[in-house]
């Protein structure tokens, strides 16, 4: 029987599914919106996955899982490889561009860098804090200039005049848009301008003084914005590659490095099956204060058992609770343990 081999990216913008085969081809992908309930939307998408794939012809060979919320995802799904973006983002970017040197990736809540030496990932750098450079701000920035995102990056190439905008933070850039606006700059030499100071802003907190070298390679949700690819090219005086499947490159990085790991194991995937799709969870989380980590803890529960703990850094819980009822009980609010833990916040999918 032939095997697919599923990668999982669980962002805090998007969540991303994508299906493998044994030669690295695409079978499935699946990008969808985070709205805030993970576990509901993978199981929508193994769903999906089932619909259009005819699975009796196949079978799951391995699961990967990376992303922000990779280790509750990974607990539920029965991964066999769970790594971070950078990891998972290499090696996607290095299969497709062998000869990639710099990877630029540009999400809705975060950006990265990435350099690559012969294949290998050498140096990162991650923003997670100035959302001014991140597909957010231009998602917001969009809507207020009442342009649809797909035109945005189209209209800022349609310009003959520059126009500077304050990039450094997302309440300066706003409000120099406004003033540059009222000073007559049209909407397409704002965007443009946008998108520099976006660039700028990567360069300054990301690159710093690091020596970049090509190929570069530009990925993410944001690398469709051709507005954005052009005002790289421009700062950095070369030729950026956007790679086919740029918005899902994580979870098809992770999906290659669960084949591989599945198969260098010899064992068969741990995968818990689609039948979890029917499965309902319930998730519970605590604040832990028996040190100053105060590790936010979070319980997966199913048939009335706990079946994954997560988020305690030492692994305390996870040792005491994974299989317990009692625990459930906890979660409800009735056992001496609610004491210990404080008070639970419960959500079902
Ligand atoms: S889970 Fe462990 S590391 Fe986290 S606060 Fe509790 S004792 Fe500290």
């Amino acid at each position: 029987m032939k095997k697919l081999y599923l990668g999982v990216d669980i962002g805090s913008v998007s969540i991303n599914l994508v299906a493998i085969d044994e030669e690295n081809e695409l079978a499935f992908k699946l990008y969808t919106r985070n709205s805030g309930n993970p576990i509901e939307l993978v199981k929508e998408g193994l769903t999906k996955f089932k619909e259009e794939i005819e699975i009796d012809d196949y079978k799951i060979g391995g699961v990967g899982v990376t992303g922000s919320g990779r280790e509750l995802i990974a607990y539920i799904l029965g991964a066999d490889t769970v790594k971070n973006e950078i990891t998972a983002h290499a090696r996607a970017s290095t299969y497709y561009h062998p000869e990639a040197g710099t990877i630029f990736e540009i999400g809705g809540q975060d950006s990265k860098l990435i350099i690559v030496e012969a294949g290998i990932a050498v140096d990162f750098a991650m923003n997670t804090v100035c959302a001014a450079g991140t597909g957010s701000f231009l998602d917001h920035q969009a809507e207020r200039l009442g342009i649809p995102i797909e035109e945005f990056g189209g209209l800022a190439l349609e310009v003959d005049r520059d126009v500077r905008i304050a990039g450094r933070c997302t309440v300066f850039a706003e409000s120099d848009m406004i003033s540059k606006q009222q000073y007559g700059f049209t909407k397409p030499e704002i965007i443009n301008g946008l998108s520099e100071a976006l660039v700028r802003n990567y360069m300054n907190n990301l690159v710093r003084n690091r020596v970049l070298e090509g190929e570069y390679i530009f990925q993410g949700g944001v690398a469709a914005n051709i507005g954005i690819k052009a005002a790289f090219e421009e700062e950095i005086g070369a030729e950026v590659i956007v790679p086919k499947h740029h918005d899902v490159m994580g979870a098809i990085g992770i999906a290659m490095l669960a084949k591989r790991d599945v198969k260098r194991s010899g064992q068969e995937s741990s995968f818990r099956g689609f039948d979890l799709t029917e499965q309902e969870f319930e998730t519970t989380s605590f604040e832990c204060e028996d040190c100053a980590n105060n590790c936010e803890v979070i319980k997966v529960i199913a048939d009335q058992k706990v079946i994954a703990v997560t988020g305690d850094r030492c692994g305390k819980w996870a040792a005491s609770l994974i299989g317990d009822t009692a625990a459930v009980a906890n979660a409800e609010g009735s056992s001496e343990k609610e004491e210990k833990t404080g008070n639970e916040r419960i959500r079902r999918a």
